[in-house]
């Protein structure tokens, strides 16, 4: 079992679009960056990323880079995926926290869970996602940005076993116990 943690932060200006785990949040201000600044996706990159020893964001995906030029961040997710993929490794959960003083982000958290875990292709219960503010204090309290930190875990696939399990049908099927590739039932 690997555990990773991920933080980033991102400046709200005006005339930019505020994306937040890939869902598009109503707001006067939107985050600035090179790509589209969705400070909750790069925290999460950045958290499996670290699980797995493989470096960060930065590394995988440079600012200096023009092919990330606006780039959907969830896009990038999806290659973060793959290079946890390659290494064997299965996203035991992710849980993640949103530090914003406005906007309301609770009507957005269910759309960004299911986003998250669509692109990870895993089961939303094994994404969690937070919002708090920090009560009017700091860069944040101000309203001059928005931070995201993100902790995962990563298992290794020889800690699964095989076994008969209940589905949420209630019939039985033959899988691996542990998976959190959805099945569809
Ligand atoms: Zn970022």
């Amino acid at each position: 079992m690997r555990i990773g943690m991920g933080y980033d932060v991102h400046k709200l200006v005006p005339d930019r679009d505020l994306i937040l785990g890939g869902v598009k949040i109503p707001y006067e201000l939107g985050l600035l960056g090179h790509s589209d600044a969705d400070c909750l996706t790069h925290a999460i990159m950045d958290s499996l990323l670290g699980a797995a020893a493989k470096g960060d964001i930065g590394k995988h995906f440079p600012d200096t880079d023009e092919r990330y030029k606006g780039a959907d961040s969830i896009e990038l997710l999806k290659h973060v995926k793959d290079i946890i993929d390659k290494e064997n490794y299965i996203i035991g959960n992710i849980d993640a926290t949103i530090i914003a003083q406005k906007p309301k982000m609770a009507p957005h958290i269910e759309d960004m869970r299911r986003v998250i875990s669509d692109a990870l292709n895993i089961d939303i219960n094994r994404v969690n996602i937070k919002a708090t503010t920090e009560e009017g204090l700091g860069f944040t309290g101000e309203g001059l940005g928005i931070t995201c930190q993100s902790i995962c875990l990563l298992e290794t696939v020889d800690n699964y076993a095989y076994q008969d399990v209940m589905n949420e049908s209630g019939s039985v099927c033959s899988s691996c116990s542990g998976c959190p590739i959805k099945r569809s039932v």
